[in-house]
């Protein structure tokens, strides 16, 4: 319950316009796509950096919690409120304060949504790597939070490699300024790498510079389909091992072909283990040539058919049988848990393998598909989160899977964090060392733990 005499500091602060205290307006901000949900105290919209510092002295004054949010679209509980939180939504500092385009960059508020980055940077001829799924709702500093990528970031990296600075103010009321406005710096630690991706724990974003790319002049799309998934995963390996770089290489096995095909019209090869969509970008002139040898790269004994897009529209038709999947996933199991861990390539035959065997043991329906140039795979356990038996036997499968995935040399995520979800999972990673060390670069950045607790660290 918040008290009178707080209620009144934040409407000092930020104007009755820029606060919810009504507890139904306050739930409609406790959630995230992790489906988690805890309603905030309030819900303070702040438009300047100065009424951010303002509310995060009056939250350390008064041992409240503050939870940084985009737009929810998170899928780990990180923007999901803690007891006794006040929701600190960016939605409103959603300005593009300029576009540079001789020098490559755009200075950006934290509220601007992704789509709203690239149609700007469009306007140039430029574009902005980070590409998520969501990236018609989701916020560049949800991005930042959560290092977010998504199918390009096999050719152009993932948010932290097109980040060139920031402004942030940390959980001890500090502005900082980060990194630079060149592409190239060396000048202190990196403070911009380390905050990008702490998911709200140790500073909020205020202003990031997007390092912008050039738009390439054409793109193709080429779809492969595969007898077995020991034929898909060793062309990804061939792919990787060419010189040309696509600039998406994504991966969907058997279960989740049957899943589109039942879902929708896509017109999909009979009896297929697995589909590889690859896509490849540049000049003009060059795209027959790169075809060709990723093309080359996808043949192999156990391939049954290529189909390779030369139009815009045959191209968005071969996309549409991708994005037919989350839907898809989302009819037949709401409760799955999504897990988007990440191997290097040449073991994703082996983590393939690993889980068709840990679907057996656990007798549970998993699916997999993902940025596979990456090794970046979702895989899918399906199940009924109702039943107890099957909520424990998928628990455990979770952290099979984990385990699986650090003896092959991989990583827990590879774009949605830790959170809540994950956070007890975490020390099956990180080492005790390293995991002191940043306990401890929390507390320099965040004295009075205000700034998101509860999230990334395990449970005490
Ligand atoms: C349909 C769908 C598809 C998706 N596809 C992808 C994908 O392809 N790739 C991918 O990476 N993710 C994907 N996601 C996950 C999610 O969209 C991304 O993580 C996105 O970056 C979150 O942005 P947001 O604005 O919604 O942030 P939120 O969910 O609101 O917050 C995310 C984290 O950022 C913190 N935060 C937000 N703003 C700030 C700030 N200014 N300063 C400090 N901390 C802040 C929050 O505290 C929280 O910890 C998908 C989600 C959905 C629902």
């Amino acid at each position: 319950m918040l008290s009178d005499s707080l209620a009144e500091r934040l409407r000092e602060i930020l104007g009755h316009a820029n606060l919810l205290l009504d507890p139904a307006d306050c739930w409609t901000y406790g959630f995230d796509n992790s489906r988690r949900q805890l309603s905030p105290l309030a819900v303070a919209f702040p438009t300047t950096s100065d009424q951010i510092g303002q509310l995060i002295a009056t939250a350390r004054n008064n041992r409240i919690a503050l939870v940084p949010r985009g737009s929810g679209t998170g899928t780990t509980g990180g923007a999901v409120p803690v007891e006794n939180s006040i929701v600190m939504a960016l939605e409103r500092m959603d300005s593009i304060i300029d576009i540079d385009p001789g020098n490559r960059t755009m200075h950006v508020q934290p509220g601007v949504i992704n789509d709203a980055v690239q149609q700007a940077a469009a306007e140039h001829g430029l574009f902005w790597a980070p590409d998520p799924g969501s990236s018609a709702f989701c916020t560049v500093g949800g991005n930042l939070a959560f290092n977010a990528a998504g199918p390009r970031a096999v050719k152009y990296g993932t948010t932290r490699e097109n980040v060139l600075g920031l402004k942030a103010i940390t959980g001890a009321g500090k502005e900082i300024v980060t990194g630079t406005n060149t592409t190239k710096g060396v000048v202190g630690y990196d403070l911009t790498r380390l905050i990008i991706g702490s998911e709200g724990t140790l500073a909020v974003i205020t202003e990031a510079t997007l390092k912008l790319l050039p738009l390439p002049e054409s793109r193709r799309t080429v779809m492969a389909s595969y007898a077995s998934i020991d034929a898909a995963t060793r062309a990804i390996i061939s792919i990787m091992t060419q010189p040309v770089m696509p600039c998406a290489v994504e991966f969907i096995d058997r279960p989740a072909i049957d899943m589109i095909r039942d879902f929708s019209d896509a017109d999909l090869p009979q009896h297929a283990g697995a589909l590889l969509m690859v896509e490849v970008d540049g000049a003009v002139d060059c795209l027959d040539s790169s075809v060709q040898s990723v093309s080359a790269a996808l043949n192999n004994d156990g391939l049954l058919e290529q189909r390779i897009a030369t139009t815009e529209a045959e191209s968005r038709q071969l996309w549409a049988t991708r994005k037919a999947l989350s839907p898809a996933l989302r009819k037949i199991a709401p409760n799955k848990l999504n897990e988007d861990v990440v191997v290097p390539v040449t073991r994703i035959p082996d983590l393939i393998h690993g889980i068709e065997r840990l679907s057996e043991q656990y007798h549970l329906s998993i699916v997999n598909f993902g940025h596979a140039g990456n090794g970046n795979i979702h895989v899918n356990l399906l199940y009924d989160n109702t039943d107890p038996a099957q909520d424990a036997s998928a628990r455990q499968c979770l952290r099979s899977l984990f385990t699986l995935v650090l003896e092959l040399g991989g990583t827990l995520s590879g774009e949605h964090g830790i959170g809540i979800e994950k956070r007890d999972y975490i020390s099956q990673e990180i080492d005790t060392a390293s995991l002191d060390l940043m306990r401890k670069l929390k507390t320099v950045f965040d004295p009075d733990n205000i700034l998101n607790p509860g999230k990334i660290f395990p449970s005490p």
